[in-house]
């Protein structure tokens, strides 16, 4: 299988080819030429496999130069002991026809984890398959959950550095304590002032500076990226919903074959992007439900085919999903349409006017896929408290945006199919607001928080996230959205 640019003109390349690079030299993201299916009686034999076995089983078949051996050795390394849970992706039910599927339980404590344990992997493999002989240096912008999950993931990886660059103001206290604590010799975190568009926006110019580059290289470095731009980020991401479908079925809820529709909240549109790709391999998938926040671009993209970035952006208690530039809708274009010209003229409308329409017939097929929807803070509050009291479960800010915009879709459509809502963090990391909409006294997201929560619903908080406060800050650097690319020079080593 080979891999190819959304916009057509980045040639055709293996698949350690397209992870080790990131982006396409024509600056499109790099997708499979063709998407491989389940073939009958794949489903059947994954229902008793492990997520270990099942992960190296869906990963094989896209990527033909890897052996079945070492994607297994991969699969293990990235989701043995470092899952707190023995199933990693757990099914959790609260009703016959619903259930949450927790991503949640890796090292960082959202959903982040389960690409970027399998990436280092992916990507030093990918390098060595290359005859890359540089080091990678791996930059990746966050709103919060990526990077620290990227911090973890690559921290003490022969052969890598990694920074991370987040909004100022724009990450939950325990995220930016998770990641200014962060261990490790070759790692590095600085806020940029601005938001999460600006942030992501700063590390793609710096990819798209070729005399950096060069610059680079003669130090020994070859840049590449941690965010879902990568294919190698993308990829793990299809094996939870196959995951999540073999074990709806052994819970006995649906048949083999049986339609299953899956929410997620979503922001930079990478994991929902997964979800259908594994719809495109077979999976039987019936509605995907895309749900925002107040930053709701992506309803009114999918309800009237306009993408349109000229809006205000809100900072809310769901921050990961923060966004206003949805950089995998690009994949998601180029696969309903297989037209790269389309796709790039669309791209170039959004740098030059901050909007593009994709026109009616466009706009009715993804209708027939997707479903959008939205949730305001009030809401966000409601929903927490409702599932809390309703089903005895208690979410996160992120998570309770599915779980209201699964309930608009079911009461607009009357579609009772059962569905998975996406579960993409621990309430944990979200203490402050969670805790808020169970007393009606939001509190900053502190230790002493957590500890309150925890008496109040007697979970205990991931292991992860305890101590956070008492761990030493080794990270203090902001800069302006201007200097990032100073900042990556002097951590790369001038
Ligand atoms: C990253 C993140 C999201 C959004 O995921 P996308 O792939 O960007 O759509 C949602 N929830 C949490 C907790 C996240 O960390």
């Amino acid at each position: 299988m080979e891999y190819i640019s959304t916009r057509g003109r980045g040639g055709r390349v293996a698949a350690s080819q397209a992870i080790a690079s990131g982006l396409a030299p024509d600056g499109g993201l790099y997708v499979p030429d063709a998407i491989p299916k389940l073939e009958d009686g794949e489903l059947s034999g994954m229902l008793r496999a492990s997520y270990i076995e099942r992960a190296s089983w869906i990963l094989l078949k896209y990527l033909d130069e890897f052996t079945a051996e070492e994607l297994a050795d991969y699969a293990v390394r990235a989701y043995g002991s470092g899952f707190s849970h023995g199933d990693v992706a757990p099914l959790r039910f609260t009703g016959e026809s619903t259930a949450y599927l927790e991503l949640w339980h890796g090292p960082t404590a959202a959903f982040k984890d389960m690409a970027l344990q399998m990436l280092p992997h992916l990507l030093t493999a990918s390098l060595k398959k290359t005859g890359e002989r540089r080091r990678a240096a791996i930059l990746a912008a966050t709103s919060g959950d990526t990077g620290k999950a990227a911090l973890e993931g690559f921290r003490d990886v022969d052969g890598t550095k990694v920074m991370a660059f987040y909004p100022v103001r724009g990450v939950s206290e325990t995220q930016r304590l998770q990641m200014v604590t962060q261990e490790g010799a070759n790692v590095n975190v600085c806020a940029v002032e601005g938001n999460f568009d600006d942030t992501q926006t700063g590390v793609k110019a710096i990819f798209g500076e070729k005399s950096f580059a060069e610059e680079l290289t003669r130090r020994g470095y070859v840049l590449s990226s941690a965010n879902s731009i990568n294919w190698g980020r993308l990829l793990p991401q299809i094996v939870y919903y196959v995951s999540a479908y073999c074990d709806y079925v052994s819970s006995g809820n649906i048949r083999l074959g049986d339609k299953l529709n899956f929410c997620v909240p979503t922001g930079n549109f990478g994991n929902i992007l997964a979800a259908w790709y594994a719809k495109a391999m077979g999976l039987p998938i019936g509605k995907l439900i895309c749900a925002s926040n107040r930053n709701n671009i992506l309803t009114d993209f999918m309800r009237t085919g306009v993408y349109d970035r000229n809006r205000d952006f809100y900072c809310t208690m769901s921050p990961s999903m923060d966004i206003l530039i949805s950089s995998n809708l690009e994949r998601l274009l180029f696969n309903i349409t297989e037209n790269p010209e389309l796709v790039s003229g669309l791209i170039e409308a959004l740098a030059q006017t901050g909007r593009y329409d994709i026109g009616a017939e466009l706009t009715s097929r993804l209708a027939g896929e997707f479903y959008a929807g939205f949730c305001d803070e009030a809401d966000t509050m409601k929903w927490i408290a409702k599932v809390y009291r309703e089903d005895g479960y208690l979410i996160d800010t992120h998570t309770a945006v599915g779980r209201k915009v699964l309930q608009d879709y079911r009461a607009e459509t009357g579609d009772e199919t059962s569905c998975v809502v996406v579960s993409t963090a621990s309430p944990y990391k979200f203490c402050g607001s969670v805790y808020g909409a169970l007393t009606g006294n939001p509190e900053p997201d502190t230790a002493d928080t957590a500890a309150k929560l925890s008496k109040l619903t007697g979970l205990a908080p991931p292991e992860p996230l305890t101590g956070l406060d008492g761990r030493a800050v080794r990270f203090t650097d902001c800069v302006e959205k201007n200097g990032m690319k100073q900042a990556a020079d002097e951590f790369l080593g001038k």
